[in-house]
């Protein structure tokens, strides 16, 4: 019998999609030495039938390729610019599916700051699903969840990771319901959930207080600076933004990632199983001068006819068509390809794994990496300008 689902652990993206799929309830999610979520099986229950291998989406590609149309987009409310992470889309959406008598899924933060899915049937529900949160999200409850409602035709809008909602379609089977509208994002790949708590802890400590509320997203510096803000119950804050803080710091520089998240390559422009992606106008000032106020535009792909009519039902949100969305290349990477580990990954897991988190860890890998660049690019000096110049100088 079967110890886990993949041969190679090191392709499962942790949808949890699996845990569902088993017919015999054999699959639970647990914590590798990293922290993130793999599934494990109890080979007590498990028949043998391989169907949670035969329906693991890891790898597979999810749709014909397409083209989707791209949009910049932003809701017309300041207020719901300001609470979200790029130009409220999200918010839309969920609105207009609530409308309909449906239920919204995303990630909050739950006890202790883990970060999991839930679901919600009203908009004080949906408000803590409102900003991103830079951690892996355990949804594997949720997407089981989800096929109950929709097989008791209630609509459903499910957001999450792009492998997230790939796993939620491996679960649900062939064809798409009509119920169900998905909604991913560009993403630059998902930080350890073991490294966020123990950078918590570490910060608690610090603070001398604990911790009661946490943004990834906060605007007040504005959209393209943003910090990450730390209330305690002392009324104290902390805040950094994403070049002072280490655990953004540390995330943007793929230090921790998960290691499915380098070779996701299929997950991108064109090949996204969700009906949209939303992500954030990188670059904006490229494509809307005039739009670029800092309080947060978004970036649409809508990526099936569904997604489309849905994007159109939304009187709250303005919209810009895109033509070319390669000029966004540069500010925004990750639409096209995964981000590549750190060189120094390795080393922070060492190191990690005996002493725990610390900015001075994450500033001493990071420090290492620039000086190679720094290297590398010197080595690419060719030797005949070296010599020209080392004569110049002897002169
Ligand atoms: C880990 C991660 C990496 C990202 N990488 C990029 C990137 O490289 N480039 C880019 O342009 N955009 C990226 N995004 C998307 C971007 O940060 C915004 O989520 C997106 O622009 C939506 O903005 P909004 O204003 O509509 O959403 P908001 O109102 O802020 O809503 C946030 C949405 O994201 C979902 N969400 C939040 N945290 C998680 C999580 N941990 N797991 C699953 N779902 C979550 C919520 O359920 C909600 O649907 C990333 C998001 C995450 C969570
Ligand atoms: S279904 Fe998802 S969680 Fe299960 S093995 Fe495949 S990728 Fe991993
Ligand atoms: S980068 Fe790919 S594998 Fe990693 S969380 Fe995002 S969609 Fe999933």
């Amino acid at each position: 019998m079967r110890q886990t689902v993949r041969a190679n652990p090191a392709e499962c993206t942790g949808c949890g999609a699996c845990v569902s799929v088993c017919p015999k309830g054999a699959v639970s999610m647990k914590p590798d030495r990293e922290g993130f979520l793999y599934p494990a099986v109890d080979a007590a229950l498990c028949v043998g039938c391989d169907l949670c291998e035969k329906r693991c989406p890891a790898g597979k590609a999810q749709q014909a390729a397409c083209k989707p149309a791209a949009f910049g987009v932003r809701d017309v409310r300041d207020d719901v610019r300001a609470a979200s992470s790029s130009g409220g889309v999200f918010t839309a959406l969920a609105e207009s599916v609530l409308s309909r008598g449906g239920a919204v899924f995303g990630a909050v933060f739950g006890d202790d700051f883990k970060v999991e899915h839930v679901g919600a049937v009203s908009r004080d529900g949906i408000r803590p699903m409102r900003g991103s949160k830079y951690v892996q999200s355990d949804a594997a409850s949720a997407l089981a969840d989800v096929q109950d409602l929709l097989s008791r035709d209630i609509p459903v809008l499910f957001t999450g990771t792009p492998c997230q909602v790939a796993g939620l379609y491996a679960l649900l089977g062939k064809g798409r319901p009509g119920g169900l509208l998905t909604a991913d994002f560009i993403c630059h790949g998902v930080p350890s959930p073991g490294v966020f708590a123990a950078y918590l802890d570490a910060l608690q400590k610090q603070q001398g207080s604990s911790l009661v509320d946490y943004s990834f997203r906060d605007k007040r510096l504005g959209w393209k600076d943003f910090s990450a803000a730390a209330r305690f119950a002392d009324g104290t804050e902390h805040t950094g933004t994403q070049t002072t803080e280490p655990f953004l710091r540390g995330f943007l520089k793929n230090l921790y990632l998960r290691p499915s998240c380098h070779a996701c390559t299929d997950l991108r422009y064109g090949g996204h199983a969700a009906d949209l992606t939303i992500a954030d106008l990188w670059g904006a000032k490229d494509v809307f001068p005039d739009w670029d106020d800092d309080k947060g535009l978004s970036l649409v792909f809508a990526n099936t006819p569904a997604g489309q009519r849905a994007l159109d039902a939304c009187a709250s949100l303005e919209r810009r068509a895109i033509g070319d969305v390669s000029v966004l290349r540069r500010a925004n990477p990750s639409i096209f390809q995964p981000a590549a580990a750190n060189p120094h990954r390795a080393k922070f897991w060492n190191a990690f794994h005996k002493h725990g988190f610390s900015e001075e860890l994450v500033e001493r890998c990071l420090r290492e990496t620039r000086t190679e660049a720094a290297v590398k690019r010197i080595r690419r000096i060719p030797a005949a300008l070296i010599r020209r110049t080392r004569s110049l100088l002897g002169r």
